[in-house]
């Protein structure tokens, strides 16, 4: 184990170059193992600053050299490649959507190491009750499968407008929260440092760092029983403000005329969600019970009728996903969705009906997530990966990853 998880808290020094370490980190995340004359040509690092930079990783067990042969064989040194070190940290997560909880650990490439799933009671309104239960649960958890690696901190995830500065939900309609100082709350019974996002944007995270963008110019997109969307542009992530970027639940669909809790009617919500086309299903005689599962369930086995109700919803999220086409025009729009994730067949469908709705050629561009049934799993853990990947010197003091 590396000496650079001591306990005594450290007032970090100014990095000369702020983004070094990190940039370091990121070469070896994408395309380690790789020796330090590719890394300093990636980053247009100096040798000098890529030396003393992985230095610094080494010593807090982020990097390692793999055994294996040497990089660069010619005259001089022979360059040792570098690569992620996943044997000391994992993040925590949990994962909190209106059916259960997901626990999580993901290591440092953002692998799911291990993950537990607890149903909700329901109706289940009172934050404190389900912060209670994670409290509850977390140590059980973490002592289990963590097996003496260090957790570098929990990262605690729903749905809806969720203020991750402030550590606030705000708003997160489906399960009846607003303004739950999450943060504070869950620091103080789990004593870990914890980080609190936006499902949509900690997926859109973990899409920059583990999945497919790469290129820092991505869209995601969520349709569960909450619907929104996180934009990154340039590598960074779009918060705006009170970090209310991408809230586009009540974002009109033409043809839709249902009514929304917002007081309005054919909102994209109220009209796609998980219970929008749960109910529907139940109303159209489909399902005996207003559940998705059971939907997908019939449209998997071949039911006519519910493989079409699943076409109708992959062509009104269409809409959504030309909009934000034709909005951002990122390198890729990811959609994360339950149709899509367990019937990959039907992707096409909602890929045709995009064409339609913009100019722009969506075959490439729009895919489903990097992540697919274990997506919940590595959102829960992604804002802590996030916060490492991207000041990785922050390890150096206890508690900085806040
Ligand atoms: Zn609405």
């Amino acid at each position: 184990m590396p000496l650079a998880l001591v306990a005594t808290p450290v007032p970090p020094p100014a990095p000369e170059k702020p983004d070094g370490a990190a940039a370091v980190l990121r070469a070896a995340l994408h395309r380690g193992p790789l020796g330090r004359g590719s890394i300093s040509r990636e980053t247009g690092l100096s040798p000098a600053a890529v030396s003393r930079h992985t230095t610094e990783l080494l010593a807090l067990g982020l990097v390692h050299e793999p055994p294996g042969p040497k990089a660069g064989a010619g005259p001089g040194r022979p360059s040792i490649p570098l690569d992620i070190d996943t044997r000391y940290h994992l993040a925590a997560g949990v994962h909190i959507a209106v059916p259960r909880l997901t626990f999580s650990l993901t290591d440092l490439r953002g692998r799911v190491v291990a993950q537990e799933q607890l149903p909700r009671r329901q109706p289940q309104r009172d934050a404190y009750r389900d912060v209670a239960e994670i409290a509850d649960r977390l140590p059980g958890f973490l002592r289990r499968h963590a097996q003496g690696r260090s957790v570098l901190g929990l990262g605690a995830v729903t749905g809806g407008w969720v203020d991750p500065v402030l550590g606030t939900v705000v708003e997160n309609s489906a399960l009846g929260w607003a303004d739950v100082p999450l943060r504070q709350v869950l620091q103080e019974t789990t004593r870990l440092p914890v980080h609190v996002e936006s499902h949509a944007r900690a997926l859109a995270r973990a899409e920059v760092l583990f999945g497919a963008g790469r290129s820092g110019d991505l869209v995601h997109l969520v349709v569960g029983n909450v619907v929104d969307a996180a934009i990154v542009a340039g590598g960074t992530l779009l918060r705006g403000r009170r970090s209310g970027a991408g809230g586009i639940a009540h974002l009109p669909v033409p043809s839709s005329t249902l009514r929304c809790p917002c007081g309005g009617t054919g909102c994209l919500e109220a009209t796609v969600s998980d219970r929008a086309f749960a109910e529907r299903a139940a109303a159209e005689g489909i399902t005996p019970r207003p559940e998705l599962g059971l939907l997908l369930a019939a449209a998997r086995s071949g039911d006519p009728a519910a493989l079409e109700l699943c076409r109708t919803r992959l062509r009104l999220v269409a809409h959504a996903v030309a909009l934000l086409l034709d909005m951002m025009s990122p390198h890729v729009l990811v959609v994360t969705e339950a149709v899509t994730l367990h019937l990959p067949e039907l992707f096409p469908v909602l890929r045709d009906e995009v064409a339609r709705h913009t100019r722009r050629e969506p075959g490439g561009l729009v895919r489903p997530s990097s992540f697919g049934r274990e997506a919940l799993a590595v959102a829960a853990g992604a804002p802590v990966l996030g916060a490492v990947h991207q000041d990785p010197l922050s390890l150096r003091t206890v508690g900085a990853l806040r």
